[in-house]
């Protein structure tokens, strides 16, 4: 493209962008949440329990007590995160929370077993963290004071050849964030061969070392389900059932705010893990654990539940990649996922524009997610991803907002472009 080309596509484009700005939008994609018509559907919650307080196994759920949580509880975890339901907790309404006790338990007192607190490593623990990932994961070790070792995600789940290296050479690593299904904010799906590797690494990591299986997006298919093989069969087969702590709620199946979260565990990881929680609570939530049964139960299951979210959900998803592909596709501007569940859209644009582009978006009232969020330490050393979040605004708003943020796109690109001429 000449100089003078470039300089009127600039122009054009600045006119664009001041046409947005003078529309005065108020639009916020930054966050995963469940929209009110997603969580309207689960507004039979209220009142499923009917005056009946008496759970399968004879439980007065309004008492003290049940520290695993009840049968039909656990068998909702179990089927979210593919183990048996002997192996669930069921405790509280945030899996944040969970992962946070286990992470504290861990570094305190050790997983479980012989396998000494991760605060005793010498020269401090590690953990490796997959990136682009989940800024809320990093937050819980950089509390803790957890070093924590990028590692890039491939398409198809982290890069294992520089996992097994890492672990393999480095001792103070303890363990590994893993959202194996439409990981956040990837959307990726980890590939069998990746889940094989990982269910591997507990036979030639450092003793207590922990894989965070956070299954957040078991359910939360846009289109067709992407396969994701089991990681137990895989452990069972390496014998290394132990290092693996597994995760899930029902915040975006039912009640964000008010659903039921889950922790599994096989081994010494199980028991250590229960022991600390029987210091912290007398019992969880019971209440609220019939009252999801009831009503899940009613409705035909979580399969039928998420099937009426993905009406809402999947019709957004559509719009970001239309709106992508028509403003951005063939342009070289940029780079995005097309997931096939979960909850976002990352996009990568050309090196150094995305703190930029995210400036330019919220001169314009649209508000992103913070560059370099979804990077430990938030610093994504290229200054490139953006994550997007299109669960929550109506479509109109995500189709604004998609406008809005290909104008910024461009015109950063195009100003970069025009500064390296000189
Ligand atoms: N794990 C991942 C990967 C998430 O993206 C989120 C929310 O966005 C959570 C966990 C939070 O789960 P909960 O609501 O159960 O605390």
């Amino acid at each position: 493209m000449s100089t003078q080309q470039l300089d009127e596509d600039i122009l054009a484009l600045e006119a664009e962008y001041a046409g947005h700005q003078a529309a005065g939008l108020a639009l916020d994609l930054t966050r995963g949440k469940p929209s009110i018509p997603q969580l309207a559907l689960s507004n039979a919650l209220d009142g499923a329990l009917e005056g009946d307080f008496e759970a399968s196994d004879g439980t007065d759920v309004r008492g003290y007590g049940g520290l695993e949580g009840l049968p039909e509880a656990r068998a909702l975890g179990a089927q979210l995160m593919g183990v048996g339901p002997e192996q669930v907790l069921v405790g509280g309404n945030s899996s944040l929370t969970l992962m946070y006790l286990f992470m504290m338990h861990c570094h305190h007192h050790g997983p479980g077993g012989d396998a000494p607190p991760w605060r005793e490593t010498e020269g401090g623990p590690r953990f490796l963290c997959p990136v682009p990932g989940y800024d809320r994961h990093f937050g819980i070790c950089e509390d803790l004071g957890i070093q924590m070792l990028p590692v890039p995600m491939t398409g198809e789940g982290p890069d294992m050849n520089l996992v097994e290296s890492l672990v393999v050479s480095d001792p103070r690593i303890r363990g590994l964030w893993c959202v194996p299904r439409y990981s956040n904010p990837s959307g990726e799906t980890y590939s069998e061969d990746t889940v094989a590797r990982i269910a591997a690494l507990g036979r030639r990591a450092a003793p207590g070392f922990r894989v965070m299986w956070d299954n957040a997006y078991s359910a939360h298919h846009l289109g067709a389900p992407e396969p994701l093989a089991s990681i137990t069969a895989h452990c069972d087969a390496a014998g290394t059932a132990e290092s693996i702590a597994y995760f899930a709620s029902t915040s975006k199946i039912t009640f964000a705010g008010a659903g039921l979260a889950f922790f599994a565990g096989y081994g010494a990881t199980l028991s250590a893990f229960k022991k600390r929680l029987e210091v912290l609570t007398i019992g969880p939530d019971k209440v609220n654990q019939l009252r999801h049964a009831r009503f899940l139960g009613r409705i035909g299951g979580i399969d039928a539940l998420m099937a009426q979210h993905r009406e809402i959900l999947e019709p957004k998803f559509r719009c970001v990649s239309e709106r992508l592909q028509e403003g951005l596709g063939n342009t070289g501007m940029g780079r995005w996922t097309d997931p096939a569940g979960g909850y976002f859209v990352s996009f990568d644009t050309g090196p150094g524009l995305a703190r930029e582009v995210i400036a330019l978006a919220a001169g314009a009232g649209v508000k992103l997610t913070p560059a370099g969020s979804a990077f430990p330490y938030g610093d994504d050393p290229e200054d490139t991803n953006i994550r997007l979040a299109p669960s929550f605004p109506p479509l109109e708003d995500v189709d604004r907002a998609m406008a809005v943020f290909v104008t910024c796109v461009k015109l950063a690109t195009l100003r970069q472009r025009r500064a390296a001429e000189g």
